[in-house]
């Protein structure tokens, strides 16, 4: 047994820090499954938070560096290095850190999207294929076992030909201008310099077009897309109504909106073919509902009999008992420390390693929120067509 088995992996966190959002659900999910240890980290964008934070933690404090250079190279030559570098900071800084990162050998966990610009994602999936190195990426809803059952049946055929695709990500939260009244979270997301060009298609409509490939394996083909600012004086998108066409012939149609009243978490995935349709959504995420040509809809549950591999690997619990989000995250970090060991002991990844979100994904994110963008802005959009009466 090699020494990464006999020992959790080493994680260094570049953000998270106090008041940030997506940093502890990261530290939660690489806790849950005792494959991860947080060792070291720059939380914060303030050295001086960043230690107290990390002091919080109960870091070393030999370990709790000004940045994420410092980090790098603090990090670099110890005996007891950490492993990998999780990036949790706003869009714009991913590529900086996750490309030193990878330089200096170390593998990385990076949030969505990948980067803030297409070049950046183009370089950065070249840099992890030419270091040989492993990048994972937190698309959140890959890790739902039922997301993986609804994957397992449209590749066993139980839809037969995918016909039409339907996914929408709807949020309430930023419905106001809460960037101009002081929320730091809304404030980066609507600076295109922080951001990227996408708004609501960048931040969330990323996962929907990642949720909608990774279910159907369909491979996008080409899109159109209607992008609308509703909140007066915003930089960027706050709703986004996108039309797909996948190879083969299947059609798609994915809404993104932060300004969508009512709305919580609402991610849904519709999945309809020939002989059966299926249906996912995120608030109800233990259930799976498939609906045969002519016959019953069936309420598939997590952790019954007869579920795929890929859905039981990330079950942890019997059903009724729910699991969701964090569970989900917690999936994809023990699928990212199998991957891990997996590579370095020259073996293929046991199931929880498999069908995880990589640079790869990561790239295709950023290039299809480019190509919204592209489309929206495109001077004649011939698409669009006036309606007489
Ligand atoms: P946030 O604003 O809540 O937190 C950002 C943190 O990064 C803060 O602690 C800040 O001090 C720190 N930071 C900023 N620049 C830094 C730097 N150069 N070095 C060190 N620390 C730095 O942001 P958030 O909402 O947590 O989002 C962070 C990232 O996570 C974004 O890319 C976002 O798209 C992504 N995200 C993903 C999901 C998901 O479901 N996977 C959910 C929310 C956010």
């Amino acid at each position: 047994m090699s020494e990464t088995y006999q020992r959790p992996l080493r994680l260094g966190m570049v953000g998270g820090g106090e008041g940030a959002y997506i940093g502890n659900i990261h530290r939660i999910a690489a806790r849950m499954d005792g494959a991860w240890v947080l060792t070291a980290g720059a939380f914060d964008v303030s050295p001086a938070r960043g230690h107290a934070f990390a002091a919080g933690l109960g870091i070393d404090p030999a370990r709790s560096y000004d940045d994420f250079a410092a980090l790098i190279a603090g990090e670099r030559g110890r005996a007891d290095a950490i492993d990998a570098v999780a990036i949790c900071t706003p869009n714009f800084t991913h590529f900086p850190i996750a490309k030193a990162a990878l330089e200096a050998g170390f593998d990385v966990i990076c949030e969505k999207p990948l980067t803030a610009t297409l070049d950046e994602a183009v370089e950065l999936e070249r840099l992890v294929r030419a270091s040989g190195r492993f990048m994972g990426v937190t698309y959140t809803y890959s890790g739902y076992p039922m997301v993986h059952e609804a994957r397992a049946r449209v590749a066993d055929g139980a839809l037969g030909r995918i016909r039409t695709v339907q996914v929408e990500y709807p949020l309430e939260w930023m419905a106001t201008p809460i960037e101009r009244a002081g929320n730091a979270q809304a404030a980066w997301r609507t600076d295109p310099k922080r951001n990227g060009r996408g708004g609501s298609v960048g931040d969330i409509g990323t996962h929907a077009y990642h949720l909608a490939g990774f279910v159907t394996g369909l491979k996008l083909e080409a899109l159109t897309a209607d992008l609308a600012t509703f909140v007066e004086g915003r930089a960027l998108d706050d709703n986004a109504h996108v039309l797909l066409r996948y190879e083969g012939g299947a059609r798609g149609l994915l809404w993104s909106s932060q300004v969508a009243l009512g709305s919580s978490n609402g991610i849904r995935l519709r999945v309809f073919g020939e002989k059966a349709s299926l249906a996912w959504f995120q608030e109800q995420p233990n259930e799976l509902l498939l609906a045969p040509l002519g016959g019953e809809t069936r309420v598939v549950k997590r952790g019954t009999d007869g579920l795929s591999a890929a859905a039981k690997a990330r079950t942890r619990t019997p059903p009724g008992h729910p699991e969701g989000y964090l569970e989900a995250f917690a999936n994809l970090y023990a699928g990212f420390a199998e991957a891990i060991r997996a590579r370095r002991q020259g073996r293929e990844a046991g199931e929880i390693g498999r069908n995880i979100p990589t640079a790869g994904d990561g790239l295709k994110g950023v290039a299809f929120v480019e190509a919204v963008v592209d489309s929206h802005e495109a001077a004649d959009q011939p698409w669009l067509k006036p309606v007489a009466v």
